[in-house]
């Protein structure tokens, strides 16, 4: 039963690294080489092809169809050239993934032979069929057919022998069915309300562009212990397995040395990262054994969540290579860290400002706190969504757990910028304010830059954070896809700052002056969003009860946490702005609770398999052996020498047998719950009930599997154990 586990082991033992083939020269000779960027248009397409896809790009407008002929061909060379055989539509289902169904170049020509073709028409449109992804009973099973359309704002690439087009996919009717259409939307309402901000500053500002890096937490373990796991296999993460006696207790690997073997996995994805146009910068060690972190240079969101998408798979094509398999999971395995992707957002102007970096002069520092408050207002408003937009089934193991970002939503900016606040909210009055109040503020704020920097203590339990020059949003799981938690982030912000300019605005009407009106309503909002700055450890006791206070929610419920994203004030952040539809915000929802459930019920079956049909029988052998043992002393020894040893020996059998007893009631309980939980019709409903009655089950079978794997014998345990997936790199 354990032969699995044993010749995996042996094989691990018996690895050599991979030879890695990454060119000698610098990066930057290669950075890029797939991509089809604006460098290499300028070099394949006309000057007015060109010149129609960059208007197109900044204003975000799309390609006539004769643009797009023109642009489709300089595609074709380039790909052709790069030995392209197929292209296809890239795209962001509402799955953890991403989707592409390739078609060849190869059309008819006119007698019969084979021509390669690439026409501006399907390099913009494709009509995939729809039905097999996840719509939230959006899409009419009637109309099976989705549309999806080239986003000119990100560069098509060739991965493999495949031209990829990144696409937004609808359906038939018009309804977005991914994550790209309400992430653009949310961008450009983001553009215009905080253009709007700035303008009361600097005229020159036409664009705002909100700005992304994503540090990307990942596991790694051996491919040949990865198969004899099945829970991995199946449900990406160890649902058993007993605590090692060692894991991260010593703080020992992080930012360790990299292991060889690692190493040339890193190298090697980093190699393919950069010729598709991916910067990644930052490579190390994180806090758990066989824990690591790439971090990339920052981009455009839309284009950093793209490559963020891209690098996940390349990631795990380039691990097989190596023999790993990549968890993404937010909670592979138990009582150690688990993996987020940490989101560092910002805005930065068509000037080259960065708006959530302070400024050298009082003016750029007014807007600099201007944004800054506007963010921790947008959040105290609205930390119902960004909840929402980060729960699901595999990160709520992980939030709250183990030093991961607690289910309270709270904001930390460090100690100088709340003394900063709070000096402003204790000097402006309500009364007209004084020439002199004015200059004194406006000093006080034109201070900032240098003490910021040396200030910007890193308080690492904060789920968002100010880090001096940008958010950090860390919430966000490991295997998600970002564009949930951009979309809020974005839209939360947009109608907050559109909300500001209204408030500046009465007061100037009032005749008031600017810099006056702005200080009055920076006022107010710091005040309203008192509570939701906090400086102290997000991971305590203390706070949880500290927020409960503020009135702060902690919903650790999966499926009521998403269910916020339906409340009036949701709705008015994320659907009057156009960014969703009503019917799409609720198709939306819908699928996130139909996730959750399935998941639920994979690992529950997933559990209950490896349960009775490998760790019982397990169990029942040791125990056998136990009791011929027993049957065999009374060979030996005398009747008295006999019953000592006997009960000693019988204590851990009734003790086995006591386990598997409980583990078989809980499979078939857990089975009978799931039976009643299927029944039920609402998928909210459902979801609450596979939440309340059925995963409940999963950490109770665990216990007892974790408790035999510490008395049953090593050889005949079947499943690889925690020292031996954790330290195998
Ligand atoms: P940490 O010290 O938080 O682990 P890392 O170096 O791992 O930091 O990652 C920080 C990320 O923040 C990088 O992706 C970096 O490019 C990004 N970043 C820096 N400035 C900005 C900005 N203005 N907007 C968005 N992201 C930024
Ligand atoms: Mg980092």
């Amino acid at each position: 039963m354990a032969e699995l586990r044993f010749s995996a082991l042996r094989e691990v033992f018996n690895r050599k690294p991979v030879h890695v083939d990454v060119p000698s020269g610098n990066v930057s000779d290669y950075f890029g080489e797939n991509v089809f960027d604006l460098a290499k248009m300028e070099r394949y397409i006309s000057k007015e092809a060109y010149k129609a896809v960059k208007r197109a790009i900044d204003e975000s407008k799309s390609l006539s169809r004769q643009e797009a002929d023109l642009v489709a061909t300089g595609i074709k060379v380039w790909a052709l050239e790069k030995g392209a055989t197929h292209y296809s539509h890239w795209f962001h289902p509402l799955t953890d993934g991403t989707a592409e169904k390739h078609d060849g170049f190869i059309e008819y020509a006119e007698h019969g032979y084979m021509v390669e073709k690439f026409s501006g028409e399907v390099l913009v449109q494709s009509e995939p069929d729809a039905s097999s992804f996840p719509s939230g009973g959006i899409r009419n099973t009637f109309e099976a057919r989705g549309y999806t359309a080239w986003d000119v704002s990100s560069p098509v690439f060739i991965v493999g022998k495949t031209l990829c087009i990144p696409t937004i996919f609808v359906s038939y009717t018009g309804f977005a069915l991914d994550y790209k259409a309400p992430l653009l939307k949310s961008l450009a309402e983001l553009d215009r309300a905080a253009v709007d901000i700035c303008r009361y500053f600097d005229r020159d500002v036409t664009r705002v562009i909100a700005t992304l890096g994503i540090e990307q937490e990942y596991f790694l373990i051996d491919e040949a212990l990865y198969y004899a796991r099945p829970d991995i296999v199946m449900a990406n993460r160890t649902m058993m397995g007993h605590q090692s006696s060692k894991d991260q207790q010593l703080s020992d690997h992080y930012f360790g040395s990299i292991p060889e073997r690692v190493m040339n996995f890193m190298q090697d994805f980093e190699h393919e990262a950069c010729k598709l146009g991916i910067p990644v910068k930052t490579r190390h060690n994180e806090t758990a054994p066989n824990q690591f972190e790439c971090a990339p240079l920052y981009e455009e969101v839309n284009l950093a969540i793209d490559h963020n998408q891209l690098l996940m798979d390349i990631m795990k094509r380039i691990a097989r290579r190596h023999k790993f398999r990549v968890l993404f999971h937010e909670k592979p395995f138990a009582g150690i860290n688990g993996s987020g992707k940490h989101n560092n957002w910002s805005m930065a102007t068509n000037t080259g400002v960065n708006l959530l970096s302070p400024g050298k002069t009082p003016k750029s520092n007014l807007q600099f706190l201007s944004f800054l408050v506007n963010v921790i207002k947008a959040v105290n408003d609205n930390n119902d969504i960004l909840r929402a937009s980060v729960m699901n089934e595999s990160n709520s193991y992980r939030l709250g757990d183990h030093e991961a970002p607690p289910a309270i939503i709270s904001v930390f900016v460090g100690s100088y910028l709340t003394d900063i606040l709070n000096n402003i909210a204790s000097k402006v009055s309500n009364r007209k304010m004084t020439p002199n109040q004015k200059t004194e503020l406006k000093l006080g704020i034109g201070k900032i830059p240098e003490i910021l920097l040396d200030n910007t203590d890193r308080n690492r339990t904060s789920p968002f954070a100010f880090t001096g020059n940008r958010f950090e949003f860390r919430a966000v799981g490991a295997s998600a896809n970002c564009s949930a938690a951009m979309i809020v982030i974005n839209a939360a912000v947009a109608a907050q700052l559109r909300q500001f300019k209204k408030d500046i605005d009465a007061i100037m009407k009032k005749g008031r002056n600017k810099d006056e009106a702005i200080f009055k309503v920076l006022k107010k909002y710091i005040v309203e969003s008192g509570r939701i700055l906090f400086e102290g450890d997000g991971y305590s006791k203390e706070w949880h009860e500290e927020a409960a206070r503020r009135g702060l929610c902690n919903i650790k419920s999966v499926p009521e946490s998403i269910e916020r994203y339906l409340e009036p004030n949701s709705r008015k952040v994320l659907v009057q702005p156009g960014i969703f539809t009503d019917k799409e915000l609720e198709g939306r929802v819908e699928v996130e609770y139909e996730k959750f459930t399935k998941k639920i019920q994979i690992e529950a079956r997933v559990l209950g398999d490896l349960a009775i049909n490998h760790i019982v029988p397990t169990a029942v052998t040791y125990m056998t052996t136990l009791i011929d043992n027993v049957k065999g002393l009374r060979e030996i020894f005398s009747d008295k020498e006999y019953k000592n040893l006997a009960e000693a020996r019988r204590d851990v059998i009734i003790v086995i047998s006591d386990h598997i007893s409980s583990i078989k009631k809980l499979v078939y309980d857990m089975i009978e719950e799931r039976k009643k939980a299927n029944v039920i019709d609402d998928s909210y409903k459902k979801a609450l009930e596979y939440e309340s009655r059925v995963k409940p089950y999963l950490n109770e079978i665990r216990y007892h599997i974790d408790k035999l794997e510490l008395i049953v014998d090593n050889e005949i345990w079947p499943l690889p154990k925690y020292r031996e997936l954790l330290f195998t790199c």
